[in-house]
């Protein structure tokens, strides 16, 4: 049995507080030039290879032979023109951890993608447009053994703190243990809360949270799900896996997450959902796709047998499922 005070909930915790740290001090530095735009054109900053550096080498350091299959890899950050971004990652990670420009990417790479009964799955930044946008994101880190998360740990190092207080202090960890809880810290490991989903009952006093971007999520969709179900409370649209939180403290009683309708064959990535599920579930949550499949983190890198998300406080699941056949 994993407890709270175990080495692996230790090693993880401190390993997403460092990365956040890091991210934190990149996005306060950002001057729009850290971002590289990749293939599939997702820009892709400096604080997304810093933050899987960190977590990377803290992880391997204390548990050699563990897996991690995580976003990023460095095969750009390698290129001779991308010199000068390899060495601003190695500037920040070395304010945490010291390590030359070489070390840093074998980090990175300490990532693969193939995936076994154990091992850990990484998202170093989730939600970077959100990130690059000064709006939400997080770090999202989980334990899968034989297809099951058994532990998540998420940072959401610009989420308000008290959702009574959407103004005030920011900064939040996130973490579950399967079979003990979910709960909830500031971001200096203080003020731990434990999570439980909202109790309500009827559809038409519920609330809900999605993506902030269309090309993620079909919000026509949803909005229509709404009028059906009677909700009258606007829809919450936050970046990346803290909209899992936000349902997990109650925050909002679902979380829908219809494929786009310009991209319906779009397959969801493990490490978008994984951390985000566990933390869902343990504060009494239900997690299944749009057809009501539990999510499927045995295919690869991609949930190729689930259709989107719909993560609810269990007792408005079915009806939720329900309105999205009708
Ligand atoms: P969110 O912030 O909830 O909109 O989700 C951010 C995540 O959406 C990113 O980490 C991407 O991996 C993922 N993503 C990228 N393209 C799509 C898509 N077409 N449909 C759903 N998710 C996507
Ligand atoms: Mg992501």
């Amino acid at each position: 049995m994993i407890d709270e005070n175990s080495i692996v909930v230790m090693t993880a915790l401190r390993a997403i507080t460092i990365a956040s740290e890091l991210c934190e001090r990149v996005r306060k530095d950002l001057t729009g030039q850290e971002s590289i735009v990749k293939s599939d054109r997702s820009p892709v900053t400096v604080a997304d290879y810093g933050s899987q550096a960190i977590i990377c080498k803290l992880i391997k350091q204390k548990f050699p032979h563990d897996i991690i299959v995580a976003e990023e890899d460095s095969t750009e950050l390698r290129k001779p023109s991308r010199s000068r971004i390899l060495e601003k990652v190695t500037d920040y990670v070395n304010g945490f951890i010291q390590g030359s420009s070489a070390e840093i990417s074998s980090w990175i790479d300490f990532s693969s993608h193939l995936i076994r009964d154990r091992f850990w799955t990484l998202d170093p930044i989730d939600g970077t447009k959100g990130f690059l946008r000064g709006d939400q994101y997080a770090i999202a880190l989980a334990l899968i053994e034989n297809g099951i998360v058994r532990l998540g740990f998420m940072a959401c190092p610009n989420l308000y703190v008290d959702r009574d207080q959407p103004n005030g202090k920011r900064g939040c960890l996130f973490f579950a243990i399967r079979g003990e809880g979910s709960f909830q810290m500031d971001r200096d490991g203080g003020r731990r809360k434990t999570l439980s989903v909202s109790r309500v009952e009827n559809p038409s006093d519920a609330s809900f949270t999605e993506s902030v971007e269309s090309d993620h999520t079909d919000h026509l969709l949803h909005q229509r799900l709404a009028q059906k179900l009677n909700i009258t409370k606007p829809s919450l649209r936050m970046d990346s896996q803290a909209k899992y939180g936000i349902v997990a403290r109650g925050e909002a009683t679902f979380y829908l997450r219809a494929p786009a309708f310009s991209e319906p064959e779009y397959r969801e990535n493990i490490w978008d959902h994984a951390a985000g599920s566990i933390i869902a579930e343990e504060a009494g949550g239900k997690v299944t796709d749009t057809l009501g499949k539990p999510l499927d983190f045995t295919c690869g890198i991609k949930m190729k047998k689930n259709h989107g998300v719909v993560v609810t406080n269990g007792i408005l699941h079915d009806v939720v499922l329900k309105a999205l056949k009708m």
